[in-house]
């Protein structure tokens, strides 16, 4: 559909479109106040998202949309101006809650109606002289946040260089070729704020359509051309006398040099060193085994009898996948996950929304907007735990077990026919306690094919031609796929990073317990930044790409301050972070994750949630707004 589109396009595009979104549109749009003195929407947890509007309603809207729309076209349509209080209004009222005031700043940036990327550097580094062009930075991975902060470096105009280990931009998004791999975000959320894209094919992505955004990002912004690819970081270790990291690469022919830089930003990711269960035979299994972040471009399955070890997000996406093309599968489940019921979790994006969000003015700032608040923060309050909660152990507090009792009514429901596998497949604890998983059917459905056995008997061995559980039963196997996750809690795993007196970061320091002050510096580690560190995982409330980009703010503002201040480093103090530490920590102790006897990945062997951010988005957002000198030991 063209820009010029018909009276009857228009229309066909409006019947597809998000109707609490136009409603903002149309203020901006034509000034009539009219909508936002009717009943704001009511969101059923798991309903279209349209607010339950009447059919009168929403046939008044697209009637006024539509003539709009033809006046836009025509140009005869002029903007009306929206003040802060009306815009508070107008957010209150699509997000069909009142968004507590202290939310308004974040929100404001968030929907960014005038299209101002709000978190674009302001400064250069030649601003500030010798200091700031004597900057020069080492970004560590071209995945999402290390594309995103080259683009803000450039931006900066700080001398920087970029290495991956990959033969390409794109992080877990180049790597992960699983069979139904996608985004469990809405894709129209997972970009990044100031790079949306109105042509996701579908509302959750496939890793085909991430990859092809992050790769023509890199390519727009001119990033991917200066990625050195095949480059591994072996060590990198502070010079206190010259205030720089002297970081040894390995290159892709296997020789090594040493460079210099004034900072290091550690973009490697979380979620990409796979992790295989410790069982006795693993290495003996005489078929092809492997894991499902390194998923062979050539295997075939077809007629296979098949074992999969794992229930978690990414088996989740592919059991249903490979299910209708193997002999056999045997699904190996220690713990099973909440399914978040998701009707269109694998529905196309209509061309009539794509027109909508590419032609209807401020359409597709409101639609990310109502997006942003319905995904993230308000959800927060369903998986905080209450310390007075009295109630079952299966929930954290009244809100928790009221979603536990919807979910596992919506999952029980699917398994009506299947009891047995209902009891097997409602999780015992808390919502929240570990990731949950987009569903919209797919999962039940494999799992009650024939040719699919549920297995809850725990796995003792793997044999050359199976895998044995504690019953004492082999159950045969040609092709053996580890869907166990990845060593989450050993941050920054595969290279080794020496600060103030040699002191190595994981064995003299974090010893198995990974902490940084808002996940990225901690003491006796001068300019050393870490994104999507210790504790900036989120849960239920939003896209990692948000706290990516509060991430690169907070890094950006710190070398500004090295620019402006004339220093060489800044280290953050060690009671700012303990201070912050102990209150992540008694934050994520009142969070469902955090309760006594739930276990995931979010904590690691000594018992803490090393993973999480357990407070409101807000709070990071806030907090990472612009560093703060006192915070820092500098030189
Ligand atoms: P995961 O969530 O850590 O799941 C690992 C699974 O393997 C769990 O079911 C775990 O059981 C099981 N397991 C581990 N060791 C086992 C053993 N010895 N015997 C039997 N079962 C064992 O890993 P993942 O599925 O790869 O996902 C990791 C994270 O990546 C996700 O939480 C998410 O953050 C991200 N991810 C996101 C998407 C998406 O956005 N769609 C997709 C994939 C991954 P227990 O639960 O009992 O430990």
């Amino acid at each position: 559909m063209s820009v010029e589109a018909t009276r009857s396009q228009i229309e066909a595009a409006l019947n597809e479109a998000h109707i609490p979104s136009v409603m903002m549109a149309l203020i901006h749009l034509t000034g009539d106040l009219s909508d936002l003195n009717g009943e704001p929407p009511v969101y059923d947890f798991f309903g279209d998202g349209q607010g339950g509007l009447s059919a009168e309603r929403i046939a008044s809207v697209k009637a006024r949309a539509l003539q709009a729309l033809l006046e836009a076209q025509s140009g005869t349509r002029t903007h009306h101006p929206i003040d802060e209080a009306l815009l508070q209004r107008m957010m209150n009222f699509i997000a069909g809650a009142t968004i507590p005031d202290r939310y308004l700043p974040l929100m404001v940036e968030e929907l960014s109606v005038d299209g101002v990327d709000a978190k674009r550097p302001t400064w250069r580094a030649a601003d500030y002289g010798e200091a700031g062009t004597r900057l020069k930075v080492l970004i560590i991975g071209a995945g999402m946040s290390g594309i995103l902060t080259a683009i803000r470096l450039d931006q900066a105009g700080v001398a920087y260089e970029i290495v991956d280990k990959n033969p390409d931009v794109g992080g877990t998004w180049l790597e992960n070729l699983y069979p139904g791999c996608r985004v469990d975000n809405p894709s129209h959320l997972y970009a990044y704020s100031f790079e949306p894209n109105h042509d996701w094919p579908n509302h959750y992505s496939d890793r085909n359509a991430l990859f092809a955004y992050f790769h023509k990002t890199a390519e727009k912004y001119g990033i991917r051309a200066k990625v050195q690819f095949g480059v591994q970081v072996q060590d990198a270790r502070w010079d206190a006398k010259h205030h720089l990291w002297r970081v040894t690469l390995r290159d892709p022919s296997g020789q090594t040099r040493t460079v210099a830089y004034s900072a290091v930003v550690s973009a490697v990711g979380q979620l990409n060193q796979p992790r295989y269960p410790d069982l006795p035979g693993r290495e003996d299994f005489a078929g092809p085994s492997f894991h499902s972040a390194r998923w062979p471009k050539d295997i075939d399955l077809k007629g296979k009898r098949v074992a999969v070890i794992g229930t978690g997000a990414s088996a989740f996406q592919f059991v249903p996948e490979i299910a209708p093309d193997v002999a056999h599968l045997d699904v190996y489940q220690r713990t099973p996950p909440w399914l978040g019921p998701t009707p269109n979790y694998h529905e196309a994006v209509g061309e009539g929304q794509k027109w909508l969000l590419k032609n209807l003015p401020y359409y597709d700032r409101w639609y990310r907007f109502w997006m942003f608040w319905t995904m993230t923060d308000g959800i927060y309050d369903f998986v905080k735990a209450d310390p007075d909660w009295t109630g079952p152990s299966t929930a954290v507090g009244e809100m928790n077990h009221m979603l536990r009792e919807m979910l596992a009514e919506a999952i029980r429901t699917q398994c009506a026919d299947r009891p047995d596998l209902a009891d097997k497949v409602i999780p015992t604890y808390p919502m929240g306690g570990k990731r949950s998983v987009r569903d919209n059917g797919v999962w039940i459905a494999a799992l009650k094919r024939d040719n699919v056995e549920l297995v809850t008997d725990p796995i003792v061995s793997i044999e050359p031609d199976g895998v044995v559980t504690r019953e004492g039963v082999k159950r045969s196997a040609d092709v053996l796929i580890y869907g166990t996750g990845f060593h989450a809690s050993d941050f920054l795993r595969t290279f080794k990073v020496y600060g103030v007196e040699g002191r190595e970061l994981h064995s003299d320091v974090w010893k198995g317990d990974a902490r940084a002050y808002l996940g990225m510096t901690l003491p006796d580690f001068p300019n050393f930044f870490i994104l999507y560190g210790p504790n900036t995982n989120i849960v239920v409330n939003g896209s990692i790409i948000f706290f990516s980009e509060c991430s690169v703010r907070y890094v950006v503002g710190c070398l500004e301050m090295l620019a402006k201040e004339k220093l060489h480093s800044i280290s953050v103090r060690p009671e700012v972070f303990a201070r912050f530490n102990a209150e992540v920590d008694e934050g994520n102790s009142k969070m469902a994750w955090g309760a006594k006897g739930v276990n995931s990945w979010y904590k690691n062997a000594t018992g803490r949630v090393s993973q999480n951010w357990p407070f409101p988005l807000v709070d990071y957002w806030n907090a990472t707004l612009k560093p703060n000198l006192a915070d820092f030991i500098s030189t």
